[in-house]
Order: structure tokens, then C-alpha cells, then sequence
């Protein structure tokens, strides 16, 4: 048969696509995915100790759109959660993002919001407009937090200096002068009630919608017939490299069962300055699933290679340069849409993702009768 779409990726953008496509337009759609499970980096799982955990790192759900809110609860109900992480460093735990409870613990006494801001605003080294990672914590904070919270952090995740990234990269960690704690300043945040693969589930549960696992589109595409493409893999692969490669960061998790209700004081600590991974994330603390025992996830960046995730475009001038030549590229090639984080090689969160799909659906033409 001729599908009228087929879609390379079941992660947020492939999965959206295909729900809107067959139950909007009454498109066939084939989904496939090179991985053994659907939702992409979203994916969650219940391990063997039954505890539910994310296999790519900590997914918290977070949004300022209703209209995406809206659109995701017709799959699943929520697990409303605040998410709330702390930083480790200098043999003891701070609250992070930086915020008044911070500054009261690096001054050892009581605060206010106004000699926190009195403070900063000695602190600051003055940008007009920050051009990196550098200037735009150092412009809010001042060096000695910037150092102690961003700088090895930074440098762990992206083997980059701050300097070299783009502004946008760190400057997504709120700073506060009151006590909100709150790790992001969302107005909605929480997890899919029974987890991310459930919810995709749902998504996906269309009678014209086909999915097929463990199918590389390097082979699909010379046996399946299709009327259009819409690709959410590296947009770099797609096209064979011909520009040479685009920079990733990865990530190798490192899963530990232990025999105790909690390990850790919250769901995730950030280890800027000591080891080599760069978090610790207790899933569990975020689900509010109850067990006698807990999974740790611990997070160690690696350079990217052959066999390896692309988990991270990277955000830079010199990557920014590459990436708009196969953008450009992209642009050309007809009768194949590229929609998702590595299809634009965007730093996007899920909420832009799905945004993204959602956009791009409504851009795309009925493909008309055969
Ligand atoms: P993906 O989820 O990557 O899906 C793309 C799919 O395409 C993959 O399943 C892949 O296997 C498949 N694919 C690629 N190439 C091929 C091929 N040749 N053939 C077949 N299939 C192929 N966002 C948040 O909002 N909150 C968070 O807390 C958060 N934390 C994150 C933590 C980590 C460690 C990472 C890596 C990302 C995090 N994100 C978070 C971002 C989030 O993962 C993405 O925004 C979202 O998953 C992107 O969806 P996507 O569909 O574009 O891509
Ligand atoms: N970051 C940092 N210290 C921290 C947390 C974050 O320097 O304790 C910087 C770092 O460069 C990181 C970026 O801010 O890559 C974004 O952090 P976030 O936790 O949002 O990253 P993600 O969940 O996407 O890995």
C-alpha cells in the first residue's frame, strides 16, 4: 500500500503529527522508530524493581500554553508536582535555582528580598546584551555564584566553555530574589499521570495509525511507499552529512537500585563543582509512587559518536552556522516536512515540541486524492 504519511520518529513531534493527521484529516500514517519502544527521549518505564523511571534523563513536563494543555489531556490526566531540585556544592546542599533561601544560606543569617536585590545589583557585571552563557549569569548574579553554580556545571554537560554557548543555554535557570523554589517558573507543571509511554500510547491509538519499532528509515525508505515524509531524526543524517557532521552532547545513565524509601533530600541534585556526572535524579520523589525501595539515575555527558544518542544540539555561534546551511537545505527538499529537536537541531523543551507539531500541521496541505 501507499501510506499517505510516513513519519521517521514516535517521539513528541512524529506522535502529534500522526494523531492530528488520522483523526483530523483521515490520513494513513506509518510510524516508524529505530528504537524498541515509542516516545522518544519522553520515554519512561517501570524497572525492575517497579519503579517507574525515565530512561532518558528527568522529563518534567512544564508549560505557559493552556492550548497545549488542553491538547495533551485528551491522552492523559496529571500528576501536578512542583518540581523542586537542589544544587551540591562546598560539602553541602543549596537551594537551587538561586533564589532568597540561597542567599540567606550563603550569607548564614536572615534575609529579604530587597538586600538580596541591593546585593546582586553590586555584584552584577553590567552587559547591555549578554552574548553567551558567561555574561548572562555573571550580568544577573555576579561572579561568585556564576562560579559556583554555572561554570564546571556548564563545562561537565557541553565540554564547552560558558562563553562559548549562547546566552539562551544557561539563562533558562530562573534566578529569584524571593522564595520561590520552584525549579522552572512555569505556570503548568506536571507529569502524565501514568507516565509518558502511556500517554504516548494513547496518542498513538488511532485505527489509521500504524507503528513499527526497531525499523531504521535508511531501510524503511527503500521498501515503503509514501505520499509524504515528515522526518524527526538529526536533520545532519538525513542528508548524508553532506556539510559535515553537527555537534551533540550525550549522556550515559547510570541506573542504581537502592534498598531505602528516598536517598536523596529532593527528586534532583545538581553536582556542579564535584564527580563526574553532573546530576542525580530520584524519579520516584516526582511520580509520588510509594515503594520500600528507589531507583537513582545518575548523569555522566559524553561526546557524541558513531552508535551513540544525540541527546543535545549544541547552542552556538560556530554550531549555528552549520546548522542553517542544512536548514536551508531542508527548506528545498520537496514532499518532506522536518519538525522536532534533532529535525532543527533546536535546544527545545517538550511544550515547544509539541507547539512545533502542532504549527506544523496546520501548515501542511491535504495531500489531495491519489
Ligand atoms: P525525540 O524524542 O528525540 O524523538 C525522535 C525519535 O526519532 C527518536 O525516538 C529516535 O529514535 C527516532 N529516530 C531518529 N532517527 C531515526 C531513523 N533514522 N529512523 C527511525 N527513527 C529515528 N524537555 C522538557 O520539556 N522537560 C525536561 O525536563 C526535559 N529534560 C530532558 C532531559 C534530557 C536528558 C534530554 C535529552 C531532553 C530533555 N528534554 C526535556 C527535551 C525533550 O526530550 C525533547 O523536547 C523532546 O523529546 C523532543 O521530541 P522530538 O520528537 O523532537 O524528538
Ligand atoms: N546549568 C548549570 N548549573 C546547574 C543547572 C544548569 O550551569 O546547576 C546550566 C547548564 O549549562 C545546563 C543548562 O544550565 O546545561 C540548562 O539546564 P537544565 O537543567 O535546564 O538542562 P537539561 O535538563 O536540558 O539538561
Amino acid at each position: 500500500m501507499t501510506w499517505d504519511y510516513l513519519i521517521v520518529g514516535a517521539g513528541f513531534a512524529g506522535a502529534v503529527l500522526a494523531e492530528r493527521l488520522a483523526s483530523q484529516r483521515g490520513a494513513t500514517c506509518l510510524v516508524i522508530d529505530k528504537r524498541a519502544h515509542i516516545a522518544g527521549n519522553a520515554y519512561d518505564r517501570y524497572d525492575a524493581a517497579g519503579v517507574l523511571i525515565h530512561t532518558y534523563g528527568p522529563h518534567y513536563f512544564r508549560t505557559n500554553s493552556d492550548r497545549i494543555v488542553a491538547y495533551l489531556s485528551q491522552f492523559t490526566e496529571w500528576h501536578h508536582v512542583d518540581y523542586k531540585i537542589l544544587s551540591w556544592t562546598d560539602g553541602r546542599h543549596w537551594q537551587f535555582p538561586i533564589n532568597l533561601n540561597t542567599f540567606e544560606q550563603l550569607l548564614g543569617r536572615a534575609s529579604t528580598s530587597e538586600e538580596m536585590e541591593r546585593t546582586l545589583a553590586e555584584w552584577r557585571v553590567p552587559f547591555e546584551s549578554p552574548r553567551n552563557s558567561e555574561e548572562v549569569i555573571i550580568s544577573r548574579v555576579g561572579r561568585r555564584l556564576y562560579e559556583m553554580f554555572f561554570k564546571n556545571y556548564t563545562r561537565k554537560q557541553w565540554k564547552r566553555d560558558p562563553s562559548e554557548l549562547d546566552a539562551s543555554v544557561c539563562g533558562r535557570i530562573p534566578i529569584r530574589t524571593n522564595r520561590d523554589d520552584r525549579f522552572v517558573s512555569d505556570k503548568f507543571q506536571a507529569l502524565p499521570k501514568d507516565g509518558y509511554t502511556a500517554m504516548f500510547a494513547k496518542i498513538l491509538a488511532h485505527p489509521k495509525i500504524e507503528v513499527r519499532l526497531n525499523t531504521d528509515f535508511r531501510e524503511a525508505r527503500k521498501s515503503v511507499q509514501f505520499r509524504h515524509l515528515i522526518y524527526t531524526g538529526p536533520v545532519d543524517e538525513y542528508f548524508d552529512h553532506c556539510f559535515g557532521a553537527l555537534p551533540y552532547r550525550t549522556i550515559r545513565f547510570e541506573e542504581e537500585t537502592l534498598p531505602v524509601e528516598y536517598h536523596q533530600p529532593a527528586m534532583q541534585v545538581n553536582f556542579p563543582n564535584d564527580y563526574e556526572y553532573t546530576r542525580v535524579v530520584e524519579m520516584k520523589q516526582a511520580t509520588g509512587q510509594k515503594l520500600p525501595v528507589t531507583t537513582i539515575v545518575r548523569e555522566y555527558p559524553e561526546d557524541f559518536g558513531p552508535g551513540r544518542e544525540p541527546y543535545y544540539p549544541i547552542p552556538a555561534p560556530d554550531t549555528r552556522a552549520l546548522s542553517e546551511r542544512y536548514a536551508e537545505r531542508a527548506a528545498q527538499e520537496r514532499g518532506v516536512s522536518f519538525v522536532g529537536r534533532l529535525a532543527t537541531y533546536r535546544y527545545y523543551n517538550m511544550d515547544q515540541i509539541v507547539g512545533m507539531a502542532l504549527a506544523e500541521f496546520e501548515k501542511l496541505r491535504p495531500l489531495g486524492p491519489t
